[in-house]
């Protein structure tokens, strides 16, 4: 595999080429699923990294970032050779591997979070976007089985935290890799009805071009580029499913792209386009006097264009385009190097003030906006210093403030578990009840029947859920509780209709010895989903039914949640 810019790299920076030398020995010998040397991988996750414009410590620990994991390089070595920044984004990555999303539907948000958490510095998040950007181009040598699980994972977890750091391009393509594994059927199914629409609205596009072209120039401004963007397969068909699938309803199925030097050009072209050609009322969007809460800066405009046809074009600066490309990398990699030829020879740099201050422009950007998405709510790092981000054996991850203990713990999964506990393990070794948790931590709870909380935990305790569970169970009595424990749950099916199924995920629920309270299906998408709400809250219990149910092929997608 070529990695142009690694090869440019290895010659003129000493650091790089070190960091490079070290991993290719390493990796000596070991093959990819694909039968690839194992060092392509890596090599290509740097590549990513230093196309995407970060510094020279990123890049080596893009390099050496399986190096501990896979070859048993110790961290020691690593900080030793390449100082501590290195190690600690190569510690920072490897921790990120050992988080697996396994499908609980409700726990995304969390798992993103505590991604974001133990990440520290936003490079070690970047580095992990790129080895997952090239995992997933890789994806086929890998077994059905895990390909859907780390295809979900990237659907669920990564592409979501690239859309929010601004990555939009990279975001973008981990959704368009992760599809097909995905939505088998669907893909075929775009495939079969997108790509001569998508061809045709090519040609199309190449005929309104230099129309464009024309009059840019006839009125003495410079277009840096002018092309066409083709919708990605994956959110055409999220568009679709609001469309009725009705792919002649969607307008930007191939958009034409214009760059020009300044914002004061945006709006001139602007006004050039509209001349041409009338825009559609309520389809102009300036995300530049009002930037998308990820930071995305253009101006997007819907013309009746050439043979009336419907066409959006979008207009942006270099700067935004970099940006929309690669999000806080781009940013940061303009802030920091402004001014700098070889910016791979500045003193590594921490992204941590940078970006909290970009976090800070998102906040105010928030304020602004009469209907912030609600992806904000999980973007800001620094908003997590005081929490922890623990997780159960089976993959739950569990919220806590920091300096929470495991009894804390134990009282947030369950207050039986919380009241009968007598021991924990942290990351497979036993700790003592007052044991500070991390983020991150595999929390084990060892309990046993008929024991009675110690009162002596209230010292050192830090939720206030568990020091009433606590007192609540020395007295003898249970206390009302602010937050009510759950008493039903209810599942959420995505399905694809016919006649029967709804009897035939009854009888699966009921042949579980499970009641059902109630039944409500909602059909206006194209995907039917069923609510049903039975009076369970064992999760064990609620997972099994989840498997027997998934067994229905018509069903798409399954979730629930205690209520
Ligand atoms: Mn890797």
């Amino acid at each position: 595999m070529s990695t142009p810019k690694i090869q440019e790299l290895i010659k003129n920076n000493d650091f790089i080429r070190r960091a490079y030398d070290l991993a290719k020995k390493q990796h000596e010998g070991q093959k990819r699923q694909t039968g690839d040397p194992y060092f392509n991988h890596v090599s290509q996750t740097a590549e990513f990294v230093a196309q995407w414009g970060l510094d020279q410590t990123a890049i080596a620990a893009a390099l050496l970032h399986d190096t501990v994991e896979d070859t048993g390089y110790s961290l020691e070595k690593i900080k030793t050779e390449f100082g501590e920044e290195v190690s600690f984004l190569v510690d920072g990555v490897t921790k990120l591997g050992k988080i697996k999303y396994r499908g609980v539907e409700r726990q995304v948000e969390n798992l993103r979070k505590m991604i974001l958490a133990l990440s520290q510095d936003i490079r070690v998040i970047i580095v992990k976007l790129a080895d997952r950007l090239h995992n997933m181009q890789t994806l086929n040598a890998v077994p059905p089985q895990k390909q859907k699980r780390i295809a979900l994972e990237t659907m669920e977890i990564y592409a979501p935290l690239a859309y929010r750091l601004g990555m939009q391009k990279i975001s973008g393509e981990l959704e368009d890799l992760s599809f097909p594994y995905i939505y088998p059927r669907e893909y075929r199914w775009l495939i079969e009805h997108a790509k001569e629409k998508y061809e045709e609205r090519e040609r199309y596009t190449e005929k309104v071009k230099p129309i464009v072209m024309e009059a840019i120039k006839k009125a003495g401004i410079d277009a840096l580029m002018i092309d066409s963007r083709a919708k990605r397969y994956s959110s055409l068909y999220k568009k679709l499913l609001r469309y009725d699938m009705d792919i002649e309803k969607i307008y930007d199925l191939v958009a034409l792209r214009i760059v020009v030097k300044s914002v004061a050009d945006c709006y001139a072209v602007l006004g050039i386009i509209h001349n041409l050609w009338p825009p559609l009322p309520n389809r102009i969007k300036d995300y530049i006097a009002l930037p998308k809460p990820n930071g995305y800066r253009s101006i997007h405009t819907t013309v009746f264009c050439v043979d009336n046809k419907i066409t959006e074009i979008q207009i942006r600066t270099q700067e935004m385009h970099d940006e929309a490309e690669t999000g806080i990398a781009a940013h940061w990699a303009y802030e920091q190097f402004k001014g700098t030829e070889d910016y791979l020879d500045k003193k590594s740099v921490t992204a941590n003030k940078k970006e909290l201050q970009w976090v800070q422009q998102l906040r105010s950007w928030q304020k602004e906006f009469a209907h912030p998405e609600e992806f904000l709510e999980s973007l800001k790092i620094d908003f997590f210093k005081d929490r922890i981000f623990a997780i159960t054996p089976k993959g739950e991850v569990i919220d806590l403030p920091s300096g929470a203990t495991p009894v804390d713990f134990a009282y947030q999964i369950h207050t039986e578990i919380g009241n009968s506990c007598t021991g924990a393990k942290v990351n497979g070794k036993i700790v003592s009840l007052d044991y500070r948790l991390r983020s991150g931590d595999i929390v084990d709870i060892i309990t046993q029947k008929n024991k009675k909380p110690s009162e002596s935990w209230i010292n050192f305790i830090k939720t206030s859920h568990a020091r009433n569970h606590i007192r609540a169970a020395i007295k003898g009595k249970t206390v009302q509780l602010s937050k009510r424990e759950p008493k039903e749950v209810e599942l959420k099916i995505v399905v694809e209709d016919r006649v029967g199924l709804l009897k035939d995920v009854t009888v699966i629920i009921s042949r579980s010895h499970i009641n059902i309270i109630a039944i409500n299906t909602i059909t206006n998408a194209k995907f039917p989903i069923l609510k049903i709400r039975c009076d369970i809250t064992n999760k064990e219990k609620i997972e099994k039914l989840l498997v027997k149910l998934k067994k229905l092929k018509e069903i798409k997608e399954i979730g629930y949640q205690l209520i």
